[in-house]
């Protein structure tokens, strides 16, 4: 660069790139997160409304899931996207609380602007916000309620908490007790010290929505459920003593042949090739059927002559079955995912009581049950519409994550607010300890955790104001699981009512939503290059 003269500016940044600092970088950021948190806080609660996303393919999606929602918006903003990493990191480590975990990180950013209004620079508040989650964590571990593994009526309760509003309300019971008999059949008792853990794998559950009856006809069915029919009506309907295959390749003939264009001068040469094909297609069909194999699952295609050779043999197929149920049929039969006919044998076969086509509103799905390995459920969701059967399944899917988060960590507290109230009164009463600024940050982090009980007010279409005052007075006279009840607008002990969540759905919803909001109040600096990788990133998401 050339230096005529002292006022020649200094150029480091390319052409086009777009930077703000400071104070305005801050407040853009901050706005741009709490944006994301009020596009989701009518949504909480048993009374929160639903959204109805549509996508650029015109697919509609209506939920209150507040993880859903986020992932649906295309959000291009960067501090945005922060926001919606912590419904993810929520819906990854606990499964349930994205909405609650979103809400306070937007509220946290919201009182920190008041203190940056008020001249209390960022790094304070950084600091204060982090004493207080740390103070907030400890506070969780004294008032929370060990859970017993054994106590089934606790964990309906927290199953019942979880799916509350979400769906048809009537049927919620009948759902929780299959929820909660699901866990107890596959939890697994581990020894951790002298202690001992029912242990459960998310993955053992699988949940399977068909569309057609009523949600009533929800079952849990012991084994895996397919959602594939037998190939060919030749087919036996119902295997007893099924001897199963898994599949990975296809039973068709690939190759040139099937590319190539021949060209056929001789009809017996068009018969001699069709021949061959059929020969080999034969051959394939031996070696399943000479192994003992009498059922296939195959995760891709079976040629027609090949479905006629199965069905000749006795032997139930199915094709194009998903790789995610393949790996299940392996953990639940003993069978060995085969990738090679060639070297296929009766080692690589799995066993099932049995298998069996059954119909299930107007379709059919292989359901195969009796297995080796029982620790494998299907929770099959039924509803009248495929909007009510996805709806469902996501608050099955809450319900398992605050299952196994209770059996995993053994505590519970009480919700509706209660525990946020009960939590926050604490969190003041360690602020007046402190000294200075700092007392103020931890003051507005209290506050935040206000936010809950208020929010579930509001989206009842209940005072703030007055359920806050409410609440604080009967957490005052050490009720401290008064909460509120969103359907008579009354305070309620929660924890008598049966309104009980799991410890870690605020444990994590507390420390996710802190740490974002730290990370975005130290930002002071946002360059937005104009030739990044990804498009759109910039520019409109700033302004
Ligand atoms: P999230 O995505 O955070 O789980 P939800 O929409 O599931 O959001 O709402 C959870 C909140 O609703 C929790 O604070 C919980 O305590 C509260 N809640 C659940 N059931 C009730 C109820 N019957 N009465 C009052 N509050 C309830
Ligand atoms: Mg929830």
């Amino acid at each position: 660069m050339e230096n005529k003269d002292n006022y020649q500016p200094v150029y480091i940044l390319s052409d086009g790139t777009q930077r703000s600092t400071g104070k305005s970088a801050q407040r853009m950021n901050i706005m741009a997160a709490k944006l994301v948190a009020e596009a989701v806080r009518t949504t909480l609660g048993p009374k929160g409304m639903d959204k109805m996303l549509v996508d650029s393919m015109g697919e509609i999606t209506v939920t209150n899931d507040g993880a859903t929602i986020l992932k649906e918006m295309s959000i291009d903003h960067p501090a945005a996207k922060m926001l919606v990493e912590v419904a993810k990191t929520q819906e990854e480590e606990v499964g349930d609380g994205t909405t609650t975990a979103v809400v306070l990180a937007g509220e946290l950013l919201r009182r920190a602007e008041e203190l940056l209004d008020n001249n209390i620079h960022p790094t304070i508040i950084a600091r204060g916000y982090r004493l207080a989650a740390d103070k907030s964590q400890e506070i969780l571990k004294e008032i929370a309620v060990k859970f017993n593994k054994k106590d089934r009526e606790t964990l309906l309760k927290i199953v019942e908490t979880a799916i509350t509003g979400k769906g048809p309300e009537d049927k919620k019971d009948h759902l929780a007790v299959l929820i909660v008999d699901a866990i107890y059949k596959i939890a697994r008792e581990e020894k951790i010290g002298d202690n001992s853990k029912l242990i459960v794998d998310r993955e053992d559950i699988k949940v399977e929505k068909k569309v057609g009856g009523r949600t009533e006809d929800s079952e849990l069915i012991q084994g895996i459920v397919v959602d594939k029919e037998k190939v060919h009506s030749g087919m036996p309907a119902i295997v007893k003593n099924a001897k199963i295959a898994l599949l990975d390749v296809p039973i068709e003939i690939k190759g040139p042949e099937s590319d190539t264009k021949i060209s056929i001068t001789d009809p017996n040469m068009m018969q001699s090739f069709l021949d061959m094909e059929e020969t080999m297609l034969k051959k394939m069909v031996d070696k399943i059927a000479l192994s003992g194999a009498n059922v296939v699952f195959c995760q891709k295609g079976v040629d027609d002559l090949a479905q006629h050779f199965l069905a000749k043999k006795g032997i139930y197929a199915t094709r194009r079955v998903k790789k995610s149920d393949l790996a299940r049929l392996a953990k639940a039969t003993g069978a060995k995912v085969v990738s090679d006919l060639n070297d296929f044998s009766k080692d690589d076969l799995g066993q099932a009581g049995v298998v069996e086509q059954v119909k299930v509103g107007e379709e059919f799905m292989t359901y195969v049950r009796d297995c080796k390995n029982p620790k494998a459920l299907t929770l099959l969701i039924r509803g009248a519409t495929s909007h009510v059967v996805d709806e469902i399944s996501r608050a099955v899917d809450d319900a398992l994550g605050d299952v196994i988060s209770t059996l995993s960590s053994e505590y519970i507290v009480g919700g509706a607010g209660s525990v946020e109230i009960e939590v926050a009164k604490e969190l003041k009463k360690f602020a007046t300890t402190l000294s200075g600024r700092e007392q103020l940050a931890v003051q507005a982090f209290a506050d935040t955790l206000e936010v809950i009980p208020k929010t579930l007010a509001e989206n009842a279409g209940l005072d703030p104001i007055n359920v806050l005052t409410e609440l604080k007075a009967a957490h005052d006279k050490n009720q401290k699981w008064a909460g509120i009840n969103v359907f008579t607008g009354k305070v309620m002990d929660a924890w008598k009512e049966g309104i009980i969540e799991p410890m870690k759905i605020k444990t994590q919803a507390i420390s996710s939503a802190s740490e974002v909001a730290v990370m975005i109040l130290r930002i002071d600096d946002v360059i937005l290059s104009s030739k990044g990788p990804v498009q759109g990133m910039g520019h409109e998401g700033l302004e």
